[in-house]
Formats: structure tokens, sequence, C-alpha cells
């Protein structure tokens, strides 16, 4: 939230309740789960708006986003700084984080190629959910 302010976005109590859903759920969420577990609470939020405040977040590095089936997914950033990678698990949108690197093993054949960022996932089904498929 001090980050929020700092940045110069006003803090309001819709924008609080997004941030405690995620630093509840600590999961990859759509905009559009964030509308259903938003609903209650506040009826009229539009999808537009989560979507906004959503990219906003993640522009200001709150959260973290991810894209898969066609589908933009919001988390709460990890707070843990040391270089990483995730598993997401594709039915509920858990994390894991892995601690191998892939740009380790490629280092070899950049033949010179000057690397400023890379982007690594790991999709599959977690624990929980395989027992369920
Ligand atoms: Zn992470
Ligand atoms: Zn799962
Ligand atoms: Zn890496």
């Amino acid at each position: 939230m001090d980050l929020l302010k700092e940045k110069g976005y006003k803090y309001t109590d819709k924008r609080k309740d997004l941030l405690s859903l995620f630093a509840h759920e600590k999961r990859y969420l759509s905009a559009k789960d964030v509308q259903e577990s938003l609903k209650h609470k506040y009826p009229g939020l539009s999808f537009d708006t989560i979507y906004r405040n959503l990219t906003t977040f993640a522009e200001i590095g709150l959260l973290e986003e991810t894209e898969w089936e066609g589908e933009r997914k919001f988390r709460f950033t990890c707070s843990r700084n040391e270089h990483h990678h995730h598993l997401i698990c594709l039915s509920c949108g858990s994390t894991k984080s892995i601690h191998t690197c892939p740009m380790e093993v490629l280092n070899s054949e950049l033949n010179g190629f000057n690397v400023t960022g890379h982007k690594f996932e790991v999709y599959g089904y977690c624990t929980d959910c395989k027992k369920l498929n």
C-alpha cells in the first residue's frame, strides 16, 4: 500500500481488498476469478475496473503476471528476492518455486547474444489436483 501511494495511486478500500485477496490466495488468479471472489462485497465492480487495477499493480511490481489458456493471470509477487521460477498448477493456479534456472544450461549456446531477461514456467497439475483428475 505504501508503494501504491508512493507511485501516486489512490489508496481505496477496493484496492485494499483486491490486494488482500491476492495476499491471502498465494496463487494465480484471473480478473474473472477476482470478480467472482469480490462480487458479494462489490456487486457493481466491473471486469474492466478489476483488469485495469491488476494491470497497474503488475506494472508497479505488486503482482506478477503470466498468461495461459489465452488469459492473463496475476499473483502476489513472491517475497523471496533470489532468482527462481515457478511450477504452476493449471487447475487451481497454485505455484511452487524451483531454484534451478535453465539459463545456466543455455550459456554455452548463446554465442555472444546479450541476454537482458528471460521467462520460464512449468505447467501441469499439483499433487492435490492430480488426485482429482
Ligand atoms: Zn515467484
Ligand atoms: Zn492444483
Ligand atoms: Zn532463470
